[in-house]
């Protein structure tokens, strides 16, 4: 695709956590072009740098930074068929519904419609097959969904298990990072020197999510997959990027070599199809005893790859592990862009 088709596109929620990461990635982007930012009617009317408190490292575009904030409205962010949603879930179920049925195709971060029997929720590397479920919708529009920050992480880590020797049942502890909690976030009184093992709703999307995700496509219809997963979650003192210990049933007899490899060899759709926000290596294997690490390994892959160490036997199920991935990256506003190159690359999104 060249600069000149470039497709126009909007940022719903553009001034919060993910929306933010969502401007910087889009900066540049060789297939989308970034023209509509639009937030609450607290943020309506003013321009995009004052009405965002700008927390990124890269500093904010001028162009950027000049564009005023829209509301939430199809018929206020111009003529873009592409909507990457970063709302708020009090009010993103019902503004990307009314997108969708202005004929918009919406990629949400939000939880409210992944669920929805005929809504895809994609990690393009492992489900890339259950996109085609828009086509189950009403239209003219669409609903693609991103799933939760740290299902993403988890479901990479595990779709080479589950492809080479399958998996009867998952455990996961997750140590999650304080941008995960949007824009101010937790308090600092809250989050410094402490562990806060509660974080509302997450425990059940990740053991909802995951069978969905690892489901197969069957018609307009995707069934789950029979695998038992529990999640226990905790906040951590930490500004980017999840942490998760899992332990891990087969189905088939394996050995750490042979996870290993699963690992090392995982390649996918993206790849295959060199999207451009795909990473070159989805998961990077460190055999280092001390990783992976936040600050260290939470940008591998440009904060797309997940990656995976501390592989050993567990007592309880067949095998342990460590997996981390950045939450805003890919957990978010990069995943939802590799989504949105997916839906392109498949014919989805004229
Ligand atoms: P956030 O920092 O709190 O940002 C929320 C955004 O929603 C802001 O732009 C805010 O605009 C807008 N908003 C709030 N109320 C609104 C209203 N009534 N009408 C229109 N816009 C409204 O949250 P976040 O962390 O970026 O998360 C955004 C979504 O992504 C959430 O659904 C979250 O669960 C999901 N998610 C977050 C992460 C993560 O790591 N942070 C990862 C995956 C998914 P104003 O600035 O004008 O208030």
């Amino acid at each position: 695709m060249t600069d000149r088709k470039r497709i126009p596109v909007a940022v719903l929620g553009a001034t919060g956590s993910v929306g933010q990461r969502f401007v910087e990635l889009l900066l540049g982007h060789p297939w989308f072009e970034l023209r509509a930012v639009a937030a609450s009617d607290r943020s309506a009317g003013r321009a995009y740098r004052e009405a965002a408190r700008w927390l990124q490292a890269a500093p904010l575009s001028p162009e950027i930074g000049g564009l005023p904030v829209r509301p939430c409205e199809p018929g206020a962010v111009g003529d873009c068929p592409l909507v990457f949603s970063a709302l708020d879930s009090s009010v993103a179920g019902e503004v990307e519904k009314a997108f969708a049925a202005a004929g918009r195709v919406v990629v949400s971060n939000s939880k409210n419609h992944r669920m929805d029997p005929d809504v895809p929720l994609v990690v393009p590397e492992v489900n890339p097959d259950h996109v085609e479920l828009v086509r189950a919708q009403p239209g003219p529009g669409a609903i693609l969904t991103n799933p939760n920050c740290s299902t993403i992480g988890l479901v990479l880590a595990l779709k080479p298990l589950a492809d080479a020797f399958g998996i009867e049942s998952v455990n996961v502890v997750t140590m999650q990072a304080l941008s995960g909690a949007g824009i101010p976030g937790v308090p600092s009184l809250s989050a410094l020197d402490n562990v806060i093992p509660f974080i509302a709703g997450e425990e059940e999307k990740i053991e909802n999510e995951t069978r969905k995700i690892l489901g197969r496509l069957d018609g307009a219809r995707i069934a789950p997959a029979d695998v038992t997963v529990s999640a226990a979650c905790n906040r951590v003192s930490v500004i980017d990027g999840h942490l998760e210990c899992v332990s891990v049933k087969l189905r088939k007899k394996a050995s750490a070599g042979d996870l290993e490899s699963a690992w090392r060899d995982f390649s996918a759709e993206p790849q295959a199809r060199k999207l451009p926000s795909a990473p070159a290596a989805p998961i990077v294997f460190l055999r280092e005893d001390d990783a992976p690490q936040p600050r260290l390994h939470r940008d591998l892959g440009g904060g797309m790859a997940a990656s995976v160490g501390r592989l050993r036997p567990c007592p309880l199920l067949d095998w342990k592990f460590v997996t981390l991935s950045h939450n805003t990256i890919r957990g978010a506003a990069g995943g939802s862009l590799l989504l949105a190159e997916l839906a392109v690359a498949r014919g989805l999104l004229k």
